[in-house]
């Protein structure tokens, strides 16, 4: 439970951690709430010889309001986002994170970085159809959400890059729902699942589903979302469209769950979260 030796700087900047990380070279890492990199160094399943501390960084933190969108900064805390009523689906997933503790700690830009696929925010990003801004020594350059998630702990944010914010739509004319399934409150999700329904009349003009854990990266439910879209929100179509939550996923089995189980969680916490979606 001891990491190896390493350095450790603390930046003042976004610029001044780009340089200290080509400095670092390969082995050199940010650090931001350290809930994900200091269990795995304890573990020595990490051991970068530098550490990054980009924690101090005013600029990092914080929401910026824009009407119809929101700009996050990469190390606005879950704590931060948990406590913001405006902002619906985003805060309602940072609220289920772990315990308050982690949640005090715990940053937006080193979740989505780090790609955990049994994170609750990765799914929703998803869902969202938010993006990210990547700052390294070459420039700026957005990720799209769909482009973000690449592998198990594995993103599109580039060795020496810095996730500086995450911009997600504020999607004020659609409800939302967001189910997590664990053994203890605090646990990482099993399976979770955040869905968005937009109606018209009663009829679902549109929505979107993300999954959490049913595949090495966060997956839109696409199979469950063309079931429902166009079609009146009734209690039998939402089952009917929650019926194939699972297509498309690969989930792994785990000391919880067999892949089988985690499908047949997929499909129930689908309905819930449709349902929820749905009456709002
Ligand atoms: C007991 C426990 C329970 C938890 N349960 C849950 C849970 O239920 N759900 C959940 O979603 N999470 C859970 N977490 C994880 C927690 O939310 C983490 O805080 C989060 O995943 C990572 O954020 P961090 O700021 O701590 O990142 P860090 O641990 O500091 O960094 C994680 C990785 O991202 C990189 N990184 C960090 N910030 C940036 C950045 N701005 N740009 C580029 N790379 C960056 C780091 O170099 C590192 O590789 C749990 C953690 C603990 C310890």
């Amino acid at each position: 439970m001891i990491p190896a030796q390493f350095d450790y700087e603390v930046a003042g900047s976004v610029d001044e951690a780009i340089g200290l990380l080509a400095e670092g070279g390969a082995d050199a890492k940010l650090l931001a709430g350290g809930h994900s990199l200091l269990p795995l160094m304890k573990l020595r399943f990490a051991a970068p010889s530098l550490l990054v501390d980009i924690g101090k960084i005013a600029d990092l933190r914080g929401v910026q309001t824009g009407g119809d969108s929101f700009t996050i900064g990469a190390a606005t805390r879950h704590a931060d986002l948990q406590e913001r009523d405006d902002m619906g689906l985003i805060a309602t997933a940072a609220k289920q994170i772990a315990d308050q503790q982690v949640r005090n700690r715990g940053t937006i830009g080193g979740s989505l970085a780090n790609g955990d696929a049994a994170a609750d925010l990765p799914g929703v990003l998803l869902a969202l159809e938010g993006s990210v801004v990547v700052r390294g020594a070459d420039g700026e350059r957005v990720i799209e959400a769909a482009d973000l998630f690449q592998g198990y702990l594995t993103t599109a944010v580039a060795p020496g890059e810095v996730l500086t914010e995450v911009r997600i739509p504020a999607l004020t004319d659609y409800g939302y729902g967001y189910e997590k399934f664990n053994r203890r409150s605090e646990d990482w999700a099993m399976v979770g699942v955040c869905a968005l329904v937009k109606a018209t009349d009663g009829v679902c003009e549109d929505v979107r589903i993300g999954l959490t854990h049913m595949a090495s990266t966060p997956l839109r439910a696409s199979a469950a979302e063309d079931a429902l879209r166009g079609k009146p929100l009734t209690e039998e179509n939402i089952e009917a469209a929650a019926a194939l939550a699972a297509q498309g996923t690969s989930p792994l089995g785990d000391l919880n769950a067999t892949p089988e189980y985690k499908s047949h969680l997929a499909r129930v916490l689908t309905k819930r979260a449709l349902t929820t979606a749905s009456a709002a």
